[in-house]
């Protein structure tokens, strides 16, 4: 559903008018009646649902930190046109999704809907990155050709007919690499004023002209990679590239557009991303949110790097203790993804989340285990319905059964998940089996060393029966079984 030039233009004119009253409308009032609404309807539907499970739990976070004051004084006190393409987006992304669902909900199964709805992508548009930084899991995936405009924007509108309101542009290298690839992603995101999108980037291609751009759209969210202060961010991304992501951070927040950070979480950085002086600056520096994903042992580098790297036993324990603690401090909400997904569940075994490569057209599951049936890929015909089709394939009706199979989340038992993975692949042609099988292996490893001696040995980024803090929940919310706790 593309939003036509007449109705973005209706909008925005009902926005401008509404902006010219701005100091008198009750924006606190309208504030509480969207939470109501929200908190709401998050109630009434966790049964099933990590998405509802993660606004009920994380709404109540932003608020805390204050993230929807801060919407309001950008509402009051910013230019004129761009408070109007922010309250454009936000009204079509309030109202228009839950309508789509309902009405996508009717045809499910038909031709272009999705046996299940979707409600969030991640979609891998670039093929290659100028950085090499340590732990980076998609190294060994680059290569081959970015999609053009019109590639991207039916990959987008597969994505939005299957039910999806939130867009990941995640992987498999850096999205801002090329000024064309940048130009054409970002004009396919403006006319799709409807579909929320977050943007990955390592920032260092930031430059006035494209933060210009992404200030002018109420519609995305950028994330700028910072790992640490100085010495720890360029230890692992290269000398100098700290203080050019700062130079693009204060380039995004000059033009008002809309950003955050992220980093990976590791044995290196953890004591230095949740001390006060890291936090206190990303917040000085504008930053609406935080978000934190652990090292995960699936890059191809040697045994040394994942030892130095891995979060486990000591280290984590005191990682997810102070976490706890500064999560929802003020000014600056933080989410943990690999806490997100043991609160919620697997957002991809629930039917909610697929990995899309746009490079090469292949679907997996997640960009963690992005591995399917070579026949579950939108060829290059860019014909209406692909998608829905796919998701209805064999592999993908055994995959999203939203329980039984994921006994808890792949943060926590990438082993297993691997392991069923292969199984449900028997009797598909997987022409990517090599991989998995290293893929397995590594996760083998980790398994094994997570309660063990780790010399030598991957671990997960989570706590189990081995780190007594914390233990890891089941997708359907229930108590881990024995087997399970035991189970890294
Ligand atoms: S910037 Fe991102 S994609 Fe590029 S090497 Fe670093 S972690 Fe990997």
């Amino acid at each position: 559903m593309l939003a036509s030039p007449r109705s973005r233009r209706l909008t925005r004119t009902l926005a401008r008018w509404a902006l010219g009253l701005r100091a008198i409308v009750p924006w606190r009032l309208v504030e509480r009646a969207v939470l109501a609404f929200v908190k709401m309807e998050a109630e009434c539907c966790t049964q099933s649902s990590p998405y509802y499970k993660f606004l009920q739990r994380y709404v109540a976070q932003f608020e805390q930190s204050g993230t929807f004051a801060r919407a309001r004084s950008f509402l009051r006190e910013r230019a004129r046109h761009q408070v109007a393409a922010r309250f454009d987006a936000w009204l079509r992304i309030g109202a228009l999704t839950a309508l789509r669902h309902e009405v996508l909900a009717k045809y499910k199964g038909r031709f272009g809907v999705a046996p299940r709805l979707l409600t969030e992508a991640q979609l891998a548009l670039s093929p290659g990155c100028d950085l090499q930084c340590e732990g980076c899991y998609t190294q060994d995936d680059r290569g081959g050709s970015a999609p053009k405009r019109a590639r991207i924007a039916y990959l987008v509108d597969e994505l939005v007919s299957c039910g999806v309101f939130t867009i990941h542009i995640i992987g498999k290298g850096e999205p801002f690499l090329s000024p064309t690839w940048a130009r054409e992603l970002l004009s396919v995101i403006e006319e799709r004023p409807h579909v929320f999108f977050t943007i990955a980037t390592h920032g260092m291609h930031i430059d006035d002209e494209l933060a210009a751009r992404l200030g002018a759209l109420g519609n995305v969210i950028v994330l700028v990679s910072i790992d640490g202060p100085e010495p720890l961010h360029d230890a692992r991304r290269g000398a100098g590239s700290y203080k050019r992501v700062e130079a693009a951070i204060a380039r995004l927040r000059a033009h008002g557009a809309l950003f955050g950070f992220s980093c990976m979480v590791s044995k290196k950085n953890y004591e230095a991303l949740v001390s006060d002086e890291f936090l206190e600056a990303r917040r000085a520096s504008g930053c609406a949110v935080g978000v934190f994903s652990r090292y995960f042992p699936l890059s191809s580098e040697g045994a040394s790097v994942v030892q130095e790297l891995s979060l486990a036993g000591d280290s984590l324990a005191k990682y997810t203790a102070r976490f706890d603690a500064v999560r929802a401090g003020p000014g600056l909400p933080l989410l943990d993804l690999d806490e997100v997904e043991q609160h919620t569940g697997c957002h991809s075994r629930a039917g909610e989340s697929i990995y899309v490569d746009g490079i090469t057209g292949q679907i997996a599951p997640c960009l963690r285990v992005p591995f399917a049936p070579d026949d579950c890929s939108l060829d290059r015909s860019n014909t209406r319905g692909q998608l829905a089709a796919r998701l209805a394939h064999p592999f993908f009706t055994a995959y999203r059964t939203g329980d039984k199979q994921c006994p808890t989340w792949c943060g926590a038992n990438l082993s297993g998940e691997l392991e069923s993975v292969a199984g449900l692949l028997e009797g598909h042609c997987a022409s990517d089996r090599a991989r998995l099988d290293e893929y397995e292996q590594r996760a083998r490893d980790a398994s094994e060393g997570a309660g063990k001696d780790l010399t030598n040995k991957r671990h997960l980024p989570v706590l189990n029966a081995t780190n007594p803090a914390r233990h890891s929940p089941r997708a359907d919310g229930a108590e881990p079984s024995k087997e399970s706790r035991s189970t890294p």
